[in-house]
């Protein structure tokens, strides 16, 4: 059995499949222009876990947003 860590709180939560943390989220990035660390320029994806816990304290205090795009 394979497990995920939350990068927040180090909790292991079990992947369910391919990356599927069970009890959390999954976020992949290919990087972004502004990072010094994740402006991958070779196709190099990067994943970090969140726990449900930790994302509903974020979203609650306003660390994270959650928004609608427009359509
Ligand atoms: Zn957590």
């Amino acid at each position: 059995m394979k497990y995920l860590n939350c990068i927040c709180c180090g909790r292991s939560l079990e992947d369910i499949c391919e990356y599927q943390p069970d009890g959390g989220t999954a976020f992949h990035t290919y990087g972004h222009y502004g990072s010094a660390v994740t402006d991958h320029m070779d196709g190099t994806v990067t994943t970090v876990f969140v726990c449900d816990s930790c994302m509903k304290k974020a979203l609650t205090s306003g660390v994270a947003r959650k928004d609608k795009p427009d359509a």
